[in-house]
């Protein structure tokens, strides 16, 4: 597990500094995570990262996980994609499987917490089943920018209860009926998805997955879902493939609270089955951070063709290992691409575009790494984790002290 103080080589004394200064009236505080999966997606991602680093700065923190069955994961999942956008009406039968399994849930968990956080709306209704004696915060990570409007009013009910939400954009606000923050996510430099990693191990990694380095890799890194458009990115490389040749790399663990991994992987996997049997496309679902790493540096191109994004963790990942990024101009990605100096922002319907862009980064490989190198400036100022904790440090003093004077 790591340490404050081993961050102190890569965001400086004075952050760290700051970082022990904002802790120092939280003390001994009791706080809850709870989320729905303890792997697959951004959000364990994060906790994985931010639970240890509250705890070595002297506030007692725990992380609970959401049991429930494969149904009530279908029921979230539409949820997760009605607040998204989609045109979804969830039946009362799914919305009772939805309330009865956070009842189910909290008859036997009990929270004595000083503060209770909650992520997405998996636990949501949890709420509603405990004696409230702290105040609780709701962090949705979802693109809250445009939401089915008859999934939202249902879900406001719960929401309206919460003290305090979060969300990862402005832009994600307009909805919320309580106050709100925003807190971007970001990524552990100290993680073995992120830490530093030779080039002889990182052939060496790519070798256990049967991933050849004699071409030029282009790569999207993601959960197989219909938000981050993979028969899209299939088609970017049937054009990219008539001018260069290189190889793509599908790679995409499933997350225990996405049922729809799966059937996303079947589909990607018969339309571009003649790809795959060629060797010119990899699919992989393995779930390593090591193989996460070494794709992402051993890419001349990382692409996230998302349709919708929350945030995309995998951008700033990828920018950290000094790799240029192409990416759809949504969601938390412009927050993390600046167009032309780290990567490229592109309309997720610009087949072209993206095609086009990836061209001129494989046939120009010093251009590419120019481009990579300044990314990696970039998230070091502004999406490491240690910014994510000092954003919540903030809210817990701003949470418990409310009239004190915030100095951050
Ligand atoms: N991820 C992974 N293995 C995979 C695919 C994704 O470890 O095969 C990780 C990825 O590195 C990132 C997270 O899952 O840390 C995805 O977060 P992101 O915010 O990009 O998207 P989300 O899945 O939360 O929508």
């Amino acid at each position: 597990m790591h340490r404050i103080n081993d961050y102190r080589d890569i965001i400086g004394d004075e952050r760290v500094s700051q970082l022990y200064q904002k802790a120092k009236s939280l003390y001994g505080k009791h706080i809850l995570h709870l989320n729905s999966t303890y792997q697959g997606g951004g959000v364990a991602e994060m906790l994985m990262a931010l639970v240890p680093l509250f705890n070595d700065i002297g506030i007692e923190a725990g992380w609970r996980i959401l049991h429930g069955n494969p149904d009530f994961f279908v029921v979230t999942k539409k949820i997760h994609n009605a607040l998204q956008g989609e045109n979804i009406t969830l039946t009362e039968a799914e919305k009772t499987l939805y309330i009865q399994t956070n009842e189910a849930f909290a008859t036997y968990t009990h929270l004595d917490h000083d503060c209770v956080i909650i992520h997405d709306p998996q636990p949501m209704p949890l709420i509603n089943f405990f004696h409230k004696r702290q105040p609780w915060v709701w962090r949705c990570h979802i693109d809250l920018s445009n939401p089915n409007r008859n999934t939202w009013e249902f879900l406001e009910q719960f929401v309206l209860r919460y003290d305090e939400a979060i969300v990862s954009n402005e832009k994600y606000a307009t909805q919320m009926p309580i106050h709100h923050n925003i807190i971007f996510p970001a990524i552990d430099p100290m993680s073995s998805k992120n830490n530093d990693m030779s080039d002889a191990v990182v052939t060496k990694e790519l070798n256990k997955y049967e991933i050849p380095r004699d071409k030029p890799i282009v790569c999207q890194i993601s959960r197989f879902d219909k938000w981050k458009d993979p028969i899209g990115v299939i088609e970017v490389f049937k054009m990219i493939k008539k001018k260069v040749d290189c190889r793509l790399v599908l790679c995409g663990s499933m997350a225990s609270d996405d049922p729809e991994g799966l059937e996303i992987y079947d589909t990607v996997r018969k339309n571009a089955k003649a790809l795959i049997d060629s060797g010119d496309v990899i699919l992989t679902t393995s779930e390593s951070n090591t193989l996460v790493n070494a794709l992402q540096r051993a890419s001349a191109v990382i692409i996230q063709k998302s349709l919708r994004e929350g945030f995309g963790l995998t951008v700033s990942e990828a920018l950290w290992k000094g790799t240029p990024v192409l990416a759809s101009n949504v969601g938390g990605i412009p927050l993390q691409i600046q167009d032309g100096v780290n990567g490229y922002l592109l309309d997720p319907t610009d087949f072209k575009g993206y095609a086009d862009k990836a061209i001129e980064l494989l046939e120009n490989p010093k251009r590419a790494k120019e481009m990579g190198e300044r990314g990696i400036e970039h998230v070091r100022q502004h999406f490491l984790i240690t910014r994510v904790l000092s954003n919540y440090l903030d809210l817990l003093n701003n949470i418990f002290y409310p009239h004190s004077l915030n100095f951050s």
